[in-house]
């Protein structure tokens, strides 16, 4: 199923790899973040190719809902005591930033992505959890966000009564694939080139090898176990959206806190709704009617009596487990490897503030030239996916031991077809999408067992 996204915006197509060659670097992957991380790249003087297994934007980012944002659900108040005041400040910072910097990019280059300023809110419908928000309010705005706590009686937009929201002004939105397109434009990329491993300083492609001094892994999901175990940190998180046409505008983007909420944003005369999440590959049976389309369409049936759905679409992200984005070095054994994954669903801000900090360190190492003072590197330790935060990590660690665990136990007594390919987890059926889904770390595959979403990076057996 296309997004609203992918509808209206061709992209012009790349030719694939045909030979061997050499570069400064590599960005593996053409979605938002490895997009705007060659775009910097390029503008500081760097020679650098994308290769993309696919078509650019083809990933998550062409099933987005596009919201640039630091309000990333009920965050601040929780990160306080999971990473400290510190790191917390500079997380919200970094965002704020980063929507500064979308902005500034949008206007230099004159993109018309429509772009629009708004507030973010994140709403409930009831009144025991408004405490929760009024708290959420006054953390947020300690660490330099616009941000407040909001009666329900003063947001009459949604189609039901509101007991209280966190409100963020100055947040954003726009069309996440034209912006792309624009960017793209001037970069050298090769479509349906595949990365099939990585070794040192050379990239292999299913014919080709390319020399990079450095590479960096935006392939949303990194696919190589070792070094990084990054399938160790992390699980993938799958929401579904519809856009249902000749709906009023609304003035602001909305993000419940509540069990089973919605997300709502508009586009034009559209209206984007999306909710019905799960783990990929859980609690996705027919009779489950609470997840996915089906809770969606029958949330429209109840408030949108008379609306016409006009796309309906899906997509997954990478959950870590102590919320935090991994942004940096992919391991301290290849120092000149980078990484961008973890973005928790608030990928927009996330692949700027990525973007922005492994553009700068590769400059910087590949002229030999280190300055910490440096705006964009300020924040740079909060995302590093070598710090060490057990205690924020812990509870959601031990929920992905238990499920790996499990998948890997069923996938020894499963058929080989039913076994991914990535670690031998069996797949469980999404009948929401037709899809074999895997539970332990999200790769997916269509009915006939071909990849559709990584980390695997080949199709059922
Ligand atoms: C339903 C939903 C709604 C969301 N809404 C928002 C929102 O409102 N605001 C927000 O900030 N974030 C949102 N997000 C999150 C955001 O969309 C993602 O975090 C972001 O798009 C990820 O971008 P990416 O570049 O990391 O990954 P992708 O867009 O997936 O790009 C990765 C690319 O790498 C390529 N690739 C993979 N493996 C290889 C390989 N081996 N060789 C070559 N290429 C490879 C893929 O083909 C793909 O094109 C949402 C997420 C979901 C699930």
């Amino acid at each position: 199923m296309k997004s609203i996204w992918k509808q209206d915006t061709p992209i012009t197509a790349r030719k694939g790899l045909q030979n061997d060659m050499s570069t400064q670097v590599v960005v593996i992957g053409g979605g938002m973040a490895g997009i705007l991380t060659a775009f910097f790249l390029q503008k500081k003087g760097l020679h650098v190719i994308v290769l993309e297994a696919d078509r650019i934007g083809s990933g998550q980012t062409q099933n987005t809902t596009a919201k640039i944002t630091s309000q990333h659900g009920l965050f601040y108040a929780d990160a306080v005591y999971k990473i400290g005041k510190k790191r917390t400040t500079a997380y919200a910072l970094a965002n704020e930033n980063a929507i500064d910097e979308f902005e500034k990019l949008i206007n230099d280059e004159r993109i018309d992505c429509s772009f629009k300023r708004l507030s973010s809110y994140i709403y409930t419908t009831q009144n025991e959890n408004k405490k929760k928000l009024k708290h959420e309010a006054k953390t947020a705005a300690g660490f330099g966000i616009d941000a407040e706590y909001v009666e329900g009686t003063h947001i009459t937009e949604l189609p039901f009564p509101i007991a209280g929201a966190v409100c963020f002004k100055n947040q954003a939105q726009f069309h996440p694939l034209v912006f792309l397109r624009h960017l793209a434009k001037k970069l050298t990329i090769y479509e349906h080139t595949k990365v099939l491993s990585v070794k040192g300083h050379t990239v292999y492609t299913e014919s080709n090898r390319i020399e990079a001094d450095y590479i960096v892994f935006a392939t949303h999901y990194p696919f190589l176990n070792l070094p990084g175990f990054y399938f160790l940190r992390q699980h993938q998180e799958r929401s579904y959206c519809l856009a249902l046409r000749n709906q009023k505008e609304l003035s602001g983007m909305y993000y419940s806190m509540d069990e089973n909420g919605l997300s709502f944003r508009s586009e034009g005369e559209y209206l984007l709704l999306g909710g019905g999440f799960h783990r990929t590959g859980k609690k996705i049976t027919c009779q489950d009617k609470e997840y996915g389309y089906t809770f969606l369409r029958e949330a429209v049936k109840k408030l949108y009596t008379d609306a016409e759905t006009a796309f309906a679409w899906s997509a997954q992200d990478c959950m870590p487990h102590d919320d935090i984005p991994f942004i940096g070095k992919y391991s301290v054994f290849c120092p000149y490897w980078y990484v961008a994954s973890g973005f928790k669903k608030w990928g927009m801000t996330s692949s700027m503030i990525a973007a922005k900090i492994i553009s700068t360190r590769i400059y910087e190492e590949s002229v030999k030239e280190y300055s910490e003072k440096k705006e964009s590197l300020k924040y740079e330790y909060v995302f590093s996916p070598q710090r060490f935060l057990p205690m924020a990590a812990a509870k959601k660690l031990v929920i992905d031991i238990g499920e790996s665990i499990c998948g890997l136990t069923k996938g020894l007594f499963s058929k080989n077809e039913q076994r991914c390919p990535h670690m031998g987890c069996k797949v469980e059926w999404n009948p929401q999408e037709n899809s074999w889904d895997c539970p332990c770390h999200g790769s997916r595959f269509s009915y006939e067992g071909e990849l559709r979403d990584n980390p695997a990076q080949t199709n059922l057996k």
